[in-house]
């Protein structure tokens, strides 16, 4: 015996837009609310590991996920984090974090409006404006409230919308958004075909951190670069699909940890730069390094920059399951450093379609123990994910013995203990109650 079911999704972000295709693969009735559904994508490349391309496979028409594959970036030498020091010689690497690639043609990393693009494609029916302030939950189902005043029914509602989640707020009113107090510069700078063959091959490596000449004293620079297996348009329009699919020429991406003395040094606040500024920033902060380093952010337009703040979801350990569910930021949402929350939100994605096909055909005991079950996993995968990331814990390991010694020598033994020290006690401190909690 099969049920209909119909499931409310908030937010169409990665993660409910990848839940939405999925369930519309497997015939179940589906409402998106996206608040801004042309599109706020901020940021430029997605570190893709396993984890994200598999979900994708499972939860998109074959067409799409080929289009994904096809507009992926090309397969680098090494797919590895690799550390380097300012003069790009090299310090260590280790593989990165979460499931391997597993398939044909790797998908290491995407472009973020082109992936949300590929996402889109084929929800007209599903997606609707509208932004959720709200339900009200029964035994029988739950209603979904919007700011314009509509209310809409369903069997189960999944709030996918972010780290400052609505439905989080109503859900689970205990989870708070914790400010880290940190923040960082992140962009792009272009990487035209002569730039590509010049640089150090280790710079087109899967995802390259650069440290500053007195380790975290003055920085960090991370870069990780984009060049597209064939030119974007060129791809859908190959597969006779997208004809407007924006062009994306090659870029590295940009993330820096930027010292309060370069803030200093340009006279900014950071949470009031200008993009010149975060532009003169990061010219500050890569002074004297390598020319090739120099030059790639010499050549970022200021446009392309812009401040991230680090925040992660303190949420309980458990709850109760209900009809009302959480998945991607809403629930996990932690700094960017390790380069794994778009995938977890796809895996959450991926799991939540399961428990919720398992429902439809009769095989779930209820639609709540179906929810519990998802829950229960992505707590599993997730959560030491997250405990990881506002941690940093392990985020050196892979530096080879020469790469250690050449930074102690670079560094200077003391003051690599010193830096260790701070950076464990920063951490400590802010992971402490000192943090600010936002409960939105
Ligand atoms: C600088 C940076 C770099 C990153 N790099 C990577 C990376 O390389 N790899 C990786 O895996 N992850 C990366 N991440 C993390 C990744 O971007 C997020 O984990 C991912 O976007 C989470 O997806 P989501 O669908 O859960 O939420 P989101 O992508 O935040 O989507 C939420 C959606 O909900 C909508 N919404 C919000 N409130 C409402 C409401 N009340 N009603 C209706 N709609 C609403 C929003 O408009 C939005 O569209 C990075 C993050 C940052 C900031």
């Amino acid at each position: 015996m099969t049920y209909d079911l119909t499931v409310l999704i908030a937010g169409g972000g990665v993660g409910g837009l990848a839940l939405a295709q999925g369930l519309k693969k497997q015939g179940i009735h589906v409402r998106l609310f996206e608040r801004q559904p042309e599109g706020s994508a901020a940021g430029y490349r997605l570190h893709m590991n396993g984890d994200g391309g598999t979900a994708l496979e499972a939860l998109l028409p074959p067409h799409l996920f080929e289009l994904y594959l096809d507009t992926s970036r090309t397969d680098p030498e090494h797919e590895r984090l690799v550390f380097l020091d300012n003069r790009l010689r090299f310090l260590g690497g280790r593989p990165h974090l979460g499931a391997l690639v597993r398939h044909r043609r790797k998908d290491t990393a995407v472009n973020r409006s082109t992936l949300r693009q590929i996402l889109l494609s084929g929800l007209d029916d599903v997606i609707e404006r509208g932004e959720v302030v709200g339900f009200e939950e029964d035994a029988s189902g739950v209603t979904v409230i919007l700011a314009d005043g509509r209310r809409e029914r369903g069997d189960v509602l999944v709030g996918f919308d972010g780290v400052h989640s609505r439905v989080r707020a109503q859900r689970l009113p205990e989870a708070a958004v914790v400010d880290l107090g940190l923040n960082g510069i992140y962009g792009r700078t272009p990487l035209p075909p002569d730039l590509q063959r010049s640089i150090v091959p280790e710079l087109l490596d899967g995802f390259v951190i650069v440290m500053g000449p007195r380790l975290l004293e003055n920085g960090v620079l991370a870069m990780g670069a984009f060049t597209p297996r064939v030119p974007v348009a060129e791809a859908a329009e190959a597969r006779g699909l997208f004809p407007d699919l924006a062009p994306v020429g090659p870029y590295m991406m940009l993330g820096a940890g930027v010292p309060e003395s370069v803030w200093s040094e340009v006279g900014a606040e950071p949470a009031d730069a200008s993009p010149e500024q975060l532009k003169a920033a990061l010219q500050v902060l890569v002074r004297g390094w390598h020319p090739q380093i120099v030059e790639m952010v010499d050549r970022a337009t200021p446009g392309d920059l812009f401040l991230t703040q680090l925040r992660y979801v303190d949420a309980p350990e458990s709850w109760t399951a209900s009809r009302v569910t959480l998945a991607g930021d809403a629930i996990h949402g932690m700094p960017p450093t390790l380069g794994v929350g778009a995938n977890l939100a796809l895996r959450d994605a991926q799991v939540l379609a399961g428990a919720l096909v398992s429902v439809r055909d009769g095989r779930a005991a209820s639609v709540t123990d179906a929810i519990g079950d998802y829950e229960r996993e992505m707590r599993s995968y997730a959560f030491p994910l997250l405990r990881r990331a506002i941690t940093q814990e392990g985020s050196a390991s892979g530096f080879t013995p020469r790469g250690m010694l050449r930074l102690m020598r670079m560094v200077g033994v003391r003051r690599l203990v010193r830096a260790a020290r701070s950076r464990k006690n920063t951490v400590g401190r802010l992971v402490g109650t000192e943090q600010k909690r936002n409960h939105s």
